[in-house]
């Protein structure tokens, strides 16, 4: 028989289980939707548009300009083209964006009342959050047991399949809309260091893997927390597209470095333990998305302000490591982990702000920007998620710049304006005397910024606001 291929966020041919299951049936027609029906501020953000746009040229190419590609509601576009085609099967990979269970669920209730045949698959997740729940049969919410007795200790994730030893594609009409009609694009060229910065698509995934497997992966351990170092491997894009998927990654590493005690790799897998951790959250409590996981923090008393929020978002801070990650974010659109957790706790305690506001700016940002990641990493930061940091554990950004960018480097690459100034004031410039900062040409408040905040009035700021909720 004839198959649709529905590519959703599995951009690739390799280890793809829908794929793989429609080419053994027969032929098929592979197809794309950007679907308009995602809920306000859920369509991709401005980075994340240009890595799609980016990855379905090269999908497209692979399928040799078989891919079919359409704007619009996948709930009408897919029983139309099920009817043109004059097909009954439809093959596709599961999401677990809440908005996309509910979409999917529905529309394959609908297909199958018509008699049509769907065939789904997981092609994104190690464990899917359904199959992994305690003793008593209720959700996880602590990372650890659910990692290491949920799911170590479920069967093992699947070997990666070889790609389809041939596939066909079916005669049928080109109903494409085109690539181009997506518009993903932005009008200004505000993207050229990104666009240098990666290589969209299944093959720059894979380099991104080799070249990590063969370099960084085994000082992983020591060296992922330090920004200016590449200590780690760069592939969340292309695990949030589907460029790869985490089995890949996953055997790749374990191939290479075989199952014995290796602290480095332990850590690396234990990564790719926290993205399901997310999947498996926002699968388990779709809420969160909106809402704090903790409800205590609904009493929270935020602040709001419009210049602060700008000063975070354009890298004017006058705190150096933040204003460096909040740099590299906007050039490269992507941010060093630790940064984030760095930048992130700033916004929300020293500058008492709510993190919809980071993780809103974030989405649009990150070419890895991901539902479940950037959820979870936000209610992280702010203390009120599953598992989360305490809130009253303000990060010191001055000790947490001192601590992983000693040299000071990491900041002197986003922050040139700053990097004559001697390592003992690189990331605190206002405590430096006046002739050291002639000597490195710096005049506070304007080459570069006052602080924003006193980091110790703010600090003690946000514990008085913790106070106020922390017996409620
Ligand atoms: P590596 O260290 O090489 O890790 C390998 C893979 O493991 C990553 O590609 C990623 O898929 C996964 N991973 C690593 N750390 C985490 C983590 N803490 N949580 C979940 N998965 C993890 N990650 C996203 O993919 N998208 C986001 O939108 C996102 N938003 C974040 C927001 C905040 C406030 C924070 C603190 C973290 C966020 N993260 C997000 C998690 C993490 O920062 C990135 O996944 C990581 O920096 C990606 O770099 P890498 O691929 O080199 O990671």
């Amino acid at each position: 028989p004839v198959s649709i291929m529905w590519f959703k966020k599995d951009l690739r041919v390799k280890d793809n289980p829908a794929l793989n299951a429609a080419c053994d049936a027969g032929k098929i027609i592979p197809v794309y939707i950007f679907d308009t029906s995602a809920p306000d501020g859920r369509l991709p953000g401005a980075a994340s548009k240009w890595w799609l746009h980016e990855s379905l040229k090269k999908l497209d190419e692979r399928l040799n300009g078989h891919l079919q590609i359409f704007k619009g509601e996948a709930k009408d576009i897919i029983p139309e083209l099920m009817d043109a085609f004059g097909t009954r099967h439809i093959f596709w990979n599961r999401l677990y964006e809440p908005w996309a269970i509910r979409r999917d669920k529905a529309l394959k209730k609908q297909l199958e009342d018509n008699d049509f045949k769907v065939h789904s698959f997981n092609g994104s997740l190690l464990w899917e959050p359904m199959k992994i729940e305690t003793k008593s049969g209720t959700p996880y919410k602590v990372y650890t047991p659910f990692y290491k007795k949920g799911c170590l200790q479920a069967a093992e994730p699947r070997y990666p399949k070889a790609p389809p030893a041939r596939i066909t594609y079916a005669d049928v009409p080109d109903k494409s809309d085109g690539l181009d009609a997506l518009e993903l694009l932005p009008d200004i060229n505000w993207h050229e260091d990104i666009q240098a910065t990666w290589k969209p698509g299944e093959d720059g995934a894979a380099d991104r893997l080799s070249t990590f497997i063969n370099d960084a992966a085994q000082q992983y351990d020591e060296q992922r927390d330090l920004p200016a170092v590449e200590g780690t491997s760069c592939l969340s894009p292309h695990l949030h597209w589907g460029e790869m998927s985490p089995n890949q990654v996953w055997y790749a590493i374990k191939d290479k470095f075989g199952d014995s005690e290796n602290k480095d790799i332990d850590t690396f897998l234990s990564e790719l333990g926290w993205r399901e951790f997310s999947y498996y959250l926002l699968y388990h409590f779709p809420d969160m998305v909106d809402k704090n996981f903790n409800d205590k923090f609904d009493k929270f008393n935020w602040r709001y302000s419009e210049k602060d929020l700008k000063a975070w978002q354009k890298g004017q801070t006058g705190i150096p490591i933040v204003d460096a990650g909040m740099r590299q974010l906007w050039q490269r659109g992507w941010m060093h982990n630790r940064v984030r957790m760095i930048v992130g706790s700033f916004l929300v305690k020293n500058l008492l702000m709510h993190w919809h506001q980071g993780e809103q700016w974030f989405w649009d940002c990150l070419v890895d920007a991901d539902l479940a990641n950037n959820t979870a990493g936000w209610q992280w930061v702010a203390g009120s998620g599953a598992d989360a940091a305490p809130y009253f554990r303000v990060f010191n950004p001055v000790l947490q710049g001192e601590k992983f960018d000693k040299e000071g480097e990491y900041v002197s690459q986003y922050c040139p304006e700053l990097k004559d100034l001697p390592k003992k004031y690189i990331h605190k410039p206002w405590e430096a005397p006046d002739d050291i900062l002639k000597d490195a040409g710096i005049t506070l408040g304007e080459d570069y910024p006052e602080p924003l905040v006193d980091l110790k009035a703010s600090r003690k700021r946000a514990l008085e606001a913790f106070d106020e909720i922390k017996g409620g």
